[in-house]
């Protein structure tokens, strides 16, 4: 397809097909912020799948995978992904799709950024408008374990511009507390038909139901997230969420809290063997992480998580690459199968074989 240049800002173009009504593609520059990503869409109503977090890198987030809010109507950041500009240590500059260098462009699908510097991604964009609404049903503890585990049921009917989310945590007032709901990016109305069977699930102690743009969506946890303080986070993927992994993910002690997150719908439209990314089959997400200002607070802070997160590890299958915030040279082997290892060593051996980009998960 012809490709017009219709708009330039900072480092980021928006490129049309020719003559066609609607922009299809957007050109982000490998240093661009996800927010720059989605303002440049959203001026038309459409958008890709990005993080939760608008100051998050373009870059390192799509080259590991990049889930968020649309990934399963239409899957992982990568997926979207119609060529990559990459410039290799040696100072080539190469143009990767899936017929250009086609092994390269199967690793810079969630295989990091270890191969050369991406100085542009050429992105697939969707018409998903700009509404999007979240639903959250509050529940005390003592509760939560029957809420999560019909949440978990309802889970596999839900359509693909649903993502449901349970989240544990501590309330205001600092008591533990749980929510089960979902994230919907589209028409509101086509949205509340789902509240029902989610309202059906028990009694909660108090329900929040959002209606905001989908930028909105997209920078809501800006501020919480924001740079300069100190955090900490384990991730595991889940195939299955039985009764006992719901328990685990309910207890106290001294948890950071954390999120589960349904994965599946187009995300697993992509077969395993196509990228390097892992884990499609992976039915749930679940993150934990804390944040703090103060360096004494460091061990015992990423000890709490740690312990927490270990407590899930029988259930899981894997994670997501970037979800390591561990020097731990295993813990790559949790992001990949041994295949896709060796694969991923033998592009390292072709592409950056002196090893100049080595602050990735993947070592050699
Ligand atoms: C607050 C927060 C929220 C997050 N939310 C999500 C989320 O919703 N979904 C999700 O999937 N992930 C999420 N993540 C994880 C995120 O995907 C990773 O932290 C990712 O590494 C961020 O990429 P970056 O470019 O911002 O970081 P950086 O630290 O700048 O880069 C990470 C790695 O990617 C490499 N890299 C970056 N840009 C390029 C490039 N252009 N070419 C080659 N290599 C490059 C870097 O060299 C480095 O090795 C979140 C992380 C944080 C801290």
């Amino acid at each position: 397809m012809h490709l017009d240049l219709v708009e330039e800002s900072r480092g980021q173009r928006l490129l049309r097909g020719g003559g066609a009504v609607q922009a299809d593609r957007t050109v982000p520059g490998g240093g661009a912020l996800l927010g720059a990503l989605d303002n440049a869409s959203q001026r038309y109503g459409l958008a890709t799948t990005a993080g939760n977090v608008s100051h998050t890198g373009v870059g390192g987030l799509t080259l590991g995978g990049g889930i968020g809010w649309l990934a399963r109507a239409y899957g992982l950041t990568c997926d979207n992904v119609a060529s990559y500009q990459l410039v290799t240590a040696d100072g080539a500059v190469l143009r990767v799709t899936d017929s250009e260098h086609p092994d390269l462009f199967w690793g810079l699908r969630g295989g990091g950024g270890s191969f050369g510097v991406v100085t542009e991604f050429e992105f697939r964009l969707h018409p998903v408008g700009t509404q999007a609404m979240t639903v959250d049903l509050y529940y005390d503890l003592d509760q939560a374990g029957t809420a999560l585990r019909r949440w978990r049921d309802l889970c596999a009917e839900a359509p693909r511009q649903a993502t449901p989310v349970a989240r544990v945590g501590r309330a205001d007032d600092g008591r533990p507390i749980a929510s089960v709901g979902y994230v919907w990016v589209g028409d509101i109305e086509d949205g509340l038909r789902l509240l029902p069977s989610y309202q059906a699930i028990g009694r909660p102690v108090e329900q929040r139901i959002s209606e905001l743009s989908y930028l909105d969506l997209q920078t809501r946890s800006d501020d919480t997230e924001r740079h300069a303080l100190r955090r900490y986070c384990k991730g595991h993927y889940l195939r299955a969420l039985p009764d006992a992994a719901i328990d685990a993910f309910l207890a106290q002690d001294n948890n950071p809290g954390a999120r589960l997150t349904l994965n599946g719908g187009a995300v697993t439209d992509v077969p395993d063997a196509a990228t390097a990314y892992s884990h499609r089959d992976a039915l749930f997400e679940f993150t934990t992480g804390d944040d703090w200002t103060d360096p004494v607070e460091d061990e015992p802070r990423i000890s709490a998580t740690r312990t927490y997160a270990a407590a899930l590890e029988p259930y899981t299958s894997g994670t997501y690459v970037n979800t390591i915030a561990d020097e731990d040279p295993n813990a790559v082997h949790r992001a990949y199968s041994q295949e896709k290892l060796a694969r991923l060593h033998q592009l390292k051996q072709t592409y950056d074989p002196a090893n100049v980009f080595n602050r990735t998960a993947l070592k050699i």
